[in-house]
């Protein structure tokens, strides 16, 4: 099978997040310090520094911070075919994680910013799931 996209590297501080993911769950990690939720999945609070890292189930819900609509691949480990959406997600908890928007047409006119977005599980392999995302409420 010739995979879409270059496979991530599977690191030890982000292996909750990942085991997550085949489950159908997003997590996300938070310091039991500052209670703040943060991403990407670190050792050390981005906050406050403290070492003390808890995971916790997403909502999976949030808003599109930002995208750009890809007209064509630059790396050659991309084979999705564009136009596609890059899109920068604000969950509702806090954190920000660069993305795909999915079920909907990439067009300027349709996808709008701070629009509310929810997310969609794709299997890659057996060990990795992506978090996608798309318009709340399905595809319009
Ligand atoms: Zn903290």
């Amino acid at each position: 099978m010739e995979l879409e996209r270059p496979l991530p590297t599977i690191t030890p501080e982000a292996k909750p997040y990942w085991d997550g993911l085949r489950q159908g769950k997003l997590m996300l990690p938070r310091c039991r310090a500052c209670r703040r939720a943060f991403f990407y999945p670190r050792v050390l609070c981005p906050f406050c520094q403290a070492q003390d890292v808890e995971w916790f189930q997403a909502s999976g819900r949030g808003k599109l911070h930002t995208f750009e609509i890809a007209y064509q691949t630059i790396s050659r480990a991309f084979k999705i075919k564009p136009p596609y959406v890059l899109a920068m997600i604000e969950l509702e908890e806090g954190p920000r994680m660069m993305s795909n928007l999915v079920g909907i047409e990439p067009d300027p006119k349709r996808i709008t910013c701070d629009m509310p977005v929810e997310v969609v599980f794709e299997k890659l392999t057996d060990e990795v799931t992506l978090p996608l995302f798309r318009p709340a409420g399905g595809a319009r």
